[in-house]
């Protein structure tokens, strides 16, 4: 085991060299201290960075989440103390390295340089965690990714994301399950979101979301039901078929989750975060992301530790559903 390789010192210069049998302080800051296979090769879940946030309506900064996460993760321990999964003895996890953009400045071109890089997953048979980034993501991600009919969705997330075009661009951070919807790559009968909240200027995006049948889980419906029964519900929604997790860090109150780019009091806690995600244990999840976490309005690192602990969570569900796909 790695610790013990630590604990019993063994140095090497070799380009193997496992960056777990190091410090966790030390070396470059992959996630949870993974090896770096940026080509894919033998990789079963590629942990990856997004660094764009020129989808951002308002505050950006999320270009630096990526990583801010993955330099949090250090702090990350490998078996789950209440599941008892341990992702990387079930899979070959790698830090698989950041999406590349062509021109930084053209948001149609990052687009597709998302797209582009996330269909070399596919490709390789590769299970996405990513780290945004602003949520505009997500939609490119699935565009990637999403080969054989819609999947279902477990957002959780302040906000709905299903706005239209804004100033004649459709790829922005309000917008992802909307673009997903349309494109066919979401089925919005097997969609839940849960954490929403917030006054908006218009009621355009829940009423899309009433009209495709989205199942959208209020804050204080969350409240009144508690995390059991909303995993219950969520469960029911998402089904067996394969399905995508997405979380916003502005699902968090902004007391605790500060740096993030449209933050909406009155949010989660980690603890019913952590249990929300938890619940989902068992779903056939072909990928996950963690979004929205935007490091220069995080001066403590606390939005970067929930994001990279978050990050862990959905790797011990995405680690075991591979597993399970591998029989
Ligand atoms: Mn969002
Ligand atoms: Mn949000």
């Amino acid at each position: 085991m790695a610790e013990d390789r630590f604990f019993n010192a063994c140095v090497s210069y070799d380009a193997d060299y496992d960056p777990r049998f190091a410090p966790r302080f030390a070396e470059l800051a992959t996630f949870m201290r993974a090896p770096y296979k940026p080509d894919l090769v033998g990789v079963d879940i590629g942990v990856c960075g997004v660094p764009f946030d020129g989808g951002a309506t308002n505050r950006v900064g999320a270009r630096h989440g990526p990583r801010s996460v993955r330099d949090l993760s250090s702090l990350m321990r490998a078996t789950h103390h209440v599941s008892r999964i341990n992702p990387f003895a079930l899979c070959n996890v790698a830090d698989v390295g950041d999406a590349r953009f062509n021109s930084l400045f053209d948001n149609a071109t990052v687009e597709a340089d998302i797209v582009a890089f996330f269909a070399r997953f596919a490709e390789a048979g590769v299970t996405p965690l990513s780290i945004g980034g602003d949520h505009s993501i997500t939609y490119a991600i699935l565009k990637g990714i999403v080969r054989d009919g819609p999947v279902g969705l477990v957002h959780i997330d302040a906000h709905t994301d299903v706005l239209g075009p804004i100033q004649g661009v459709r790829f922005h951070h309000g917008s992802p399950f909307r673009n997903a919807i349309e494109d066919g790559l979401l089925d919005p009968a097997r969609m839940v979101q849960i954490g929403i909240r917030g006054a908006h200027n218009t009621s355009e995006a829940w009423d899309f979301c009433a009209r495709h049948g989205v199942r959208v889980v209020y804050v204080e419906e969350f409240d009144s039901l508690g995390v059991a029964r909303t995993v219950e519900i969520a469960r029911g929604i998402v089904g067996q078929g394969p399905a995508y997790l997405s979380f916003d860090i502005d699902a968090l109150d902004p007391s605790i989750a500060p740096g993030t780019g449209t933050p909406e009091a009155g949010g989660l806690t980690m603890r019913e975060a952590q249990g929300l995600v938890r619940g989902m244990r068992g779903l056939d999840l072909i990928g996950a992301d963690v979004v929205e976490v935007s490091p220069p309005f995080d001066p403590g690192t606390n939005t970067a530790l929930c994001g990279a602990t978050m990050a862990y969570e959905l790797l011990c569900l995405l680690a075991e559903a591979r597993a399970a796909r591998r029989g």
